[in-house]
């Protein structure tokens, strides 16, 4: 059963963190492709990649992509196999000889792992923590060495619920992964050298990633790098190094074209203020319920909240799942409750949740 649809009871409202919630259309049109895609009469699933028709494809997510991060001509734009935990080592393994250093911002499990990958391929610095805080807040006060090859950021910490809410400002290369909160606010992607994502958060299905890299940045080191894991090799065949994921570029395709028909980012960007203000200000005026970030780094993508009387939980999470929502449960190392607001959630969604909150209240 797909998300965000009607049963004969209830109507679902998906807040998974991923894979999660994509626009209902593209649910359609992908399916309708898998039977008949451009009216060829082949399913997308058995078409070559090679052909006209997939290339066009490729073609319109890669372009989509551009006008809709408002990329310059420095900025190439990928398609590329696995999931951002590739990109942990991909990176590093194209940006950091053995005797660099690159800097790392430790602000959630993601970032941690990134970090731990890069050892492998060069001397980490770890410029700030908030480890020993269990990742509720971002480090404000931080110094990135002259001589570090590049600065690692986490855009939004998925797990944990907080979010950058000002890029840092950074003389070096800046890489950031930006897997739950790609599209879903204004930023200058410009200003960023390497961006990738995970698609399966807020643009597509899982299996492929989005890149995004200054092409200046590239082949700077000595190490000998896999003909696959080259980043250059991937722009020189247009992201059809070899058979891309086909189906999953298709959906993600599907969803871009539809950020661009809601009007773009800017669009989702204020749709996406309201959702977040709406749960928060529930939270925050709730006797029940309580914030677990510091409140300044909210992340408007994953909503992370807790009750004061955790012996009360397992009660409302039943009562949410009676209303249809699902995919709340917080994530094992927070506990509690996590709403993730992806782009293509409602406000409906978020309504129906707060007034689940409200609802329990008077019940108690
Ligand atoms: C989900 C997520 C990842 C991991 O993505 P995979 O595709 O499972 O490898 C990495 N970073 C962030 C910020 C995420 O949200």
């Amino acid at each position: 059963m797909s998300t965000n649809q009607s049963t004969t009871e209830v109507v679902i409202h998906n807040f998974n963190a991923g894979p999660s919630i994509l626009p209902k259309s593209v649910f359609e049109e992908a399916a309708a492709a898998v039977l008949n895609f451009n009216n060829s009469g082949l399913s997308i699933l058995e078409f070559g990649h090679r052909t006209p028709e997939f290339t066009a494809v490729m073609e319109e997510a890669r372009s989509l992509v551009k006008e809709l991060m408002q990329l310059d001509s420095d900025h190439e734009v990928l398609f590329l196999h696995g999931g951002a935990s590739t990109q942990f080592m991909q990176v590093p393994m194209n940006l950091l000889d053995t005797k660099d250093c690159a800097a790392y911002t430790d602000t959630g499990v993601w970032g941690h792992k990134a970090l731990v990958e890069a050892k492998l391929f060069g001397k980490v610095e770890v410029v700030c923590s908030s480890r020993e805080k269990n990742y509720t807040f971002i480090p404000k006060d931080f110094a990135v060495p002259n001589d570090a090859k590049y600065l690692h950021i986490t855009t939004n910490n998925t797990i944990y619920g907080t979010q950058w809410q000002k890029i840092p400002k950074t003389s070096n290369t800046l890489v950031a992964d930006m897997s739950s909160d790609i599209f879903s606010r204004v930023l200058d992607f410009n200003s960023f050298d390497l961006i990738y994502a995970g698609a399966q958060k807020n643009m597509g299905p899982a299996g492929v990633n989005l890149v995004v890299v200054n092409k200046n940045i590239l082949g700077k080191i000595k190490r000998a790098i896999p003909t696959i894991m080259d980043y250059r090799n991937h722009i020189k065949e247009g992201s059809m190094l070899n058979t891309p994921p086909v189906f999953a570029v298709y959906v993600c395709m599907l969803t871009l074209r539809w950020l661009k028909s809601i009007g773009g980012v800017a669009a989702v960007e204020k749709l996406n203020n309201e959702k977040a203000a709406l749960l928060y200000n529930a939270i925050d005026d709730s006797t029940l319920f309580i914030g677990t970030t510091a409140k300044e780094d909210r992340s408007k993508m994953n909503v992370c909240f807790v009750m004061k009387d955790p012996s009360l939980e397992a009660a409302f999470l039943k009562l949410a799942e009676s209303k249809g929502i699902i995919g709340i449960k917080g994530h094992r190392s927070v506990g509690g409750f996590r709403a993730s607001l992806y782009n293509a959630l409602p406000i409906s969604s978020v309504q129906a949740l707060v007034d689940t909150m409200k609802a329990f209240k008077e019940d108690v």
